[in-house]
């Protein structure tokens, strides 16, 4: 195969990893830095042009495309994809699982289990919202929020509230949900490749923070799932559309729930907890299942 891979950093540790895994198994792998593609969006002949010259051959495109260029990453994917070239994840499904809001109400409908997440943009129902989420102690999230910033634990009613109309004053919109204090700032991590879940971990906040991003200096240990955490996984994939992602649960008391879906999983962590080749197992995941052309979106809205 020739891959591309939309990504603007070649020396991240998920990057070099899909690129050796790709050239152990005798692909030809090119890394394009996203926001320097530009695009020619004429009828019938759409291209995708970068460093002066029309981009063609490619069989497949790995998109890792940061929370921070999601639009226009998803643009250029979204060309690539016109041309035919098999998307490891597909535009519409990455765009899915950037908006906390739209995933969870995709997540609902097929009826995966969620924390209760109230949403609403009136400042005159903060207390109904609060009442929703089922009062302090609430977590509140920008909607766009990603490693962990903009995820803040409200204790009280009082500071819940201030915290709602802090963001409502920013502009910014946001989901209050309940906390799921039993989880005890851990969090399960499933890796999901074509329908199954191939690796999982779980990840605990440093000490004193209830939340448990790698970023905000959790650690992480592989970890058997049950059936019942698996299912929801692989469900929650499905749901959005995605081949390749990873699930972030929280152990509730009634069993798991979904807290987001992410498209461009980080390797890293992962790799290190499980000792499994990750990257490799995205690559045999593409040879499986590219095919010129077949770039159809699965699911609704
Ligand atoms: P981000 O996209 O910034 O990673 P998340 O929704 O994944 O935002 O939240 C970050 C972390 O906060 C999670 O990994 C989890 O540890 C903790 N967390 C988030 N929501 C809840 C919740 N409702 N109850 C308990 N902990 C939560
Ligand atoms: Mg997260």
């Amino acid at each position: 195969m020739k891959i591309a891979m939309l990504a603007r950093n070649p020396d991240l540790y998920s990057h070099k990893r899909l690129v050796e895994a790709a050239e152990q198994r005798g692909h030809e792998i090119q890394i394009i830095n996203t926001l320097r593609c530009y695009m020619n969006i004429t009828s019938r002949r759409p291209e995708v042009h970068y460093n002066g010259q029309k981009l063609t051959g490619f069989d497949a495109v790995i998109p890792r495309i940061g929370s921070s260029i999601t639009f226009y990453g998803l643009a250029v994917l979204r060309q690539f994809e016109m041309m035919g070239v098999y998307p490891l994840n597909e535009s519409v499904a990455i765009g899915r699982s950037r908006d906390k809001l739209r995933s969870m109400q995709l997540l609902a409908r097929d009826g995966v289990g969620l924390p209760v997440t109230a949403f609403a943009r009136d400042p005159k129902v903060t207390e109904e919202v609060l009442q929703i989420a089922g009062d302090a102690p609430v977590v509140i999230k920008l909607l766009e929020g990603t490693q962990g910033i903009g995820v803040v634990l409200a204790d009280t009613k009082r500071s819940a509230k201030s915290v709602v109309e802090a963001f409502r004053g920013a502009n910014v919109d946001i989901l209050v949900q309940e906390f799921i204090k039993e989880a005890g700032g851990s969090d399960i991590r499933a890796f999901v490749i074509g329908g199954k879940v191939i690796a999982s971990m779980k990840r605990t906040g440093a000490e004193g923070d209830f939340r448990s991003n790698l970023h905000r200096g959790g650690t992480a240990a592989a970890v058997k799932i049950t059936p019942q955490e698996r299912a929801t996984a692989v469900k929650a994939a499905k749901s959005l559309g995605l081949n390749v992602c990873g699930v972030d649960m929280l152990r509730a008391k009634d069993g798991p729930v979904v807290m987001e879906v992410n498209s461009s999983p980080g390797l890293e962590g992962m790799e290190n907890a499980t000792g499994l080749d990750v990257a490799g197992k995205i690559i045999e995941h593409l040879e499986r299942t590219y095919k010129p052309g077949k770039t159809r979106t699965k699911g609704r809205g």
